[in-house]
């Protein structure tokens, strides 16, 4: 018996030693640009914040995984750089390129192998061109919306010049050990996606994507009135927090300042 026990702790060890450790991870928020929304109320179809204006930010956020660079999100669009443009509803500003920070933590946007969108909205896809190369994941409706409408020069690499690019209607593991993973929140969007990164220190956190767009609107289950889907959009909320209460995850509002703040300032990362 003892002998049976001792091969067996002997392939335990082999077994263990064999395997793979975990990938380091790191994770950046990013600087993608500020709003003012004069009209809060658009925010809501049931007309809650009306008359009310409130500083959005726009955050977007790198991610390390071993040698391999995401970038989820991709800003305000960088002509904005310097300016502030009222378009109605917002008024944006933008002080800092992606690629610019990118510098400041030594990574060239070619090492940005791989970018992860939310989804279509200009807020989120301004500066794609700037990682023309990299391999895009994206909501499959919303990339259709896209080449039909005013931002299809923002995905000509991926429909001109033949960057890779994956399409998706559901989830998608990115590195394929379910460290990264987008999530299929639609609603806000055709097939919009939040983001779980589990990293080994801080554990969970989950990105919203613009499933939600400030705290009050989680709490109250707000659904902005231009959202594609109400009852899409309440059926994603379901599904997000029934995985942040089970994941115990860190939830960042991506637009929201207070959420933001959860994670450290630029250049500092989560790890
Ligand atoms: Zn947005």
């Amino acid at each position: 018996m003892r002998a049976l026990l001792t091969a067996l702790a002997a392939m335990f060890v082999a077994g263990s030693a064999g395997a793979a450790p975990p990938a380091q991870m790191e994770l950046w928020r990013l600087d993608c640009g500020t709003a003012v929304v004069n009209d809060l109320d658009i925010f809501s179809d049931t007309f809650a914040y009306a008359g009310k204006t409130k500083r959005i930010t726009d955050s977007c956020y790198l991610i390390r995984h071993g040698e391999n660079y995401l970038l989820w999100d991709a800003g305000l669009p960088g002509a904005l750089l310097g300016k502030t443009v009222n378009s109605g509803p917002f008024t944006m500003s933008l002080s800092t390129r992606i690629v610019d920070q990118l510098a400041r933590i030594g990574v060239k946007p070619e090492q940005v192998t791989l970018v992860g969108i939310s989804h279509r909205h200009d807020d989120h896809t301004g500066q794609l061109t700037d990682f023309a190369k990299a391999t895009l994941f994206i909501g499959a409706g919303d990339f259709e919306a896209m080449k039909k409408g005013e931002s299809a020069a923002l995905i000509a690499p991926w429909t001109k010049t033949g960057a890779k690019l994956e399409l998706l209607t559901g989830d998608k593991d990115v590195f394929g050990d379910g460290s990264v993973v987008m999530l299929a929140t639609p609603g806000h969007t055709e097939n919009h996606h939040s983001l779980l990164v589990r990293l080994p220190k801080t554990g969970p956190v989950l990105l919203t994507g613009d499933l939600y767009h400030f705290t009050e609107n989680r709490t109250t289950r707000g659904v902005p009135s231009f959202n594609t889907s109400r009852a899409d959009t309440l059926a994603s909320m379901d599904r997000f927090e029934a995985i942040v209460k089970r994941l115990k995850a860190k939830v960042v509002i991506q637009h929201e300042p207070d959420d933001i703040a959860k994670l450290p300032a630029f250049p500092q990362s989560a790890q």
